[in-house]
């Protein structure tokens, strides 16, 4: 999916976002269930003391009315009012309150009545002074028979309408906890799920990604320019991936061009000096480990000086591409030819027996004897002269070796040109015509 990194890294931050808030809406609401359920359960209360209140004042008014009717004492009679006072508060009070309520509407329209009655009825008992104490009883039987045990009835009846009610609500609001319990756990779960879920997109496509980069980046400049990032994804990183992946590879292009141009000899196509002791320090440390041989030649074309002297530089140029090709044709695939000077070539034969390269020298001194350069009509031929130094009998490092094949060089010159010389050779304390090696020619010009 082509998503850019900024929605992959957004879109489950904006997730754990929504459900917080969602669980924060949540609470809000199960808080306002709660409260609601709190605030009928307080008027419940209210009302169980109403009724409580109601039907305790009820029960002293018998005994206030007795205390009066026996005693006379003008006591109980305020006793007795200031008791239907506070009975008619707590009526109307609970007429307040069951409002909302039929049930309790219908048992208070049945209290009513009774509440009258036993008004007047108390009147009457007080009103009777002197009167006949038994007729001051009968009302007071009459009250307690017909108004205040039915009314004690309705209470009860109404007390035990709201103990159900009181229950119901306590269930419901442990109904509610639970839900939103539930919820809450559901919620968490999911939103414990997106932050890992957030976690790992973060490490899989920002995290880890950035670090192989890093790490890569790091290896590029340390200078490994091989090395790839492999990131495949569409978003921003996988793009600079690919960018630094092209980079690389352009770079290691540009640098193995470099590498050619810098090791390169221009004018002969030949291995120049410069990459000469890279070669060959490693071709050494190679033979040491392999136990095996190798020459190392010197080549110098004979009189080249004469042939720039007579045809010009440029045609002095030709001959030394001429001799590098020959070179490069005559020699075997797993040799080296370097450009060692102006007209001198310094060649490395590897696996060679001390014999072995004089045949391979033979051979590319003949291919040079008879080759030739067209200039103006005439056919221009040039000579070289070899000198050869063995690894290890002759020595085992850079300098050793090409000092020998030097002197050896140097021996070829003096013996005529257009000949080799194998620098063990020239170790023997008389070095006579005999002991030179026999392929050298007598010294003539080179044939131009
Ligand atoms: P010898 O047989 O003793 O080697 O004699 P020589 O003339 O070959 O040697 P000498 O060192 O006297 O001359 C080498 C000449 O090669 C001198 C120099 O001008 C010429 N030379 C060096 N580099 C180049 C080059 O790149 N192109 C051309 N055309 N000539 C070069
Ligand atoms: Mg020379
Ligand atoms: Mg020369």
């Amino acid at each position: 999916m082509n998503l850019s990194i900024k929605y992959k890294v957004a879109v489950p931050i904006v997730m754990l976002a929504i459900m917080l808030i969602f669980i924060g809406w949540l609470a809000i609401c199960a808080q306002q269930r709660i409260v609601n359920i709190n605030t009928k359960l307080t008027e419940r209360f209210h009302e169980i003391e109403e009724v409580h209140g109601i039907d305790v004042a009820a029960g002293k008014l018998l005994q206030l009315h007795l205390g009066f009717i026996n005693t006379r004492n003008q006591v109980y009679k305020e006793a007795t009012q200031s008791e239907l006072s506070r009975m008619d508060e707590l009526v109307k009070e609970l007429a307040r309150m069951a409002s909302t309520n039929s049930k309790e509407r219908s048992l208070l329209q049945a209290l009513l009545p009774h509440m009258r009655e036993i008004n007047i009825l108390s009147g009457n008992i007080f009103a009777s002074i002197p009167a006949d104490y038994q007729d001051s009883v009968r009302l007071l039987n009459d009250m307690a028979t017909h108004h205040l045990a039915p009314m004690s009835a309705l209470l009860l009846e109404w007390h035990t309408d709201e103990v159900g009610e009181v229950d119901e609500l306590n269930r419901q609001s442990e109904i509610q906890l639970h839900e939103f319990l539930q919820s809450l756990i559901l919620l968490l779960v999911i939103s414990i799920f997106l932050l890992v879920f957030a976690a790992w997109l973060n490490n899989t496509v920002l995290i880890k990604p950035l670090l192989a980069i890093s790490r890569s980046t790091a290896g590029l400049a340390a200078g490994d320019l091989k090395q790839k990032i492999h990131i495949y994804s569409n978003d921003e990183i996988g793009s600079m991936a690919c960018s630094i992946n092209a980079m690389a590879e352009s770079l290691d292009k540009l640098y193995a061009e470099l590498r050619t141009i810098a090791n390169t000899d221009q004018l002969s196509g030949m291995l120049n000096r410069h990459s000469l002791e890279s070669v060959m320090a490693y071709e050494l440390s190679r033979l040491k480990r392999a136990a095996t041989s190798m020459a190392v030649v010197l080549l110098d074309i004979d009189h080249f000086k004469r042939i720039n002297d007579t045809y010009g530089h440029t045609v002095g140029d030709q001959v030394i591409r001429m001799v590098a090709g020959i070179c490069a044709r005559t020699l075997r695939q797993s040799d080296y030819s370097f450009r060692y000077g102006g007209e001198e070539f310094l060649l490395l034969l590897g696996a060679t027996g001390v014999e072995h390269p004089q045949m391979a020298i033979d051979r590319l001194r003949d291919e040079i004897v008879r080759a030739s350069l067209s200039v103006d009509g005439k056919e221009i031929r040039v000579t070289a002269s070899f000198g050869i130094a063995c690894y290890p009998s002759d020595g085992e490092d850079q300098a050793s070796l090409i000092q020998c094949a030097d002197e050896a060089l140097y021996a070829a010159k003096q013996n005529g040109r257009n000949c080799s010389v194998a620098y063990h050779t020239l170790k023997r304390p008389k070095l006579d015509n005999r002991e030179m090696p026999s392929d050298c020619d007598s010294e003539a010009a080179p044939p131009l």
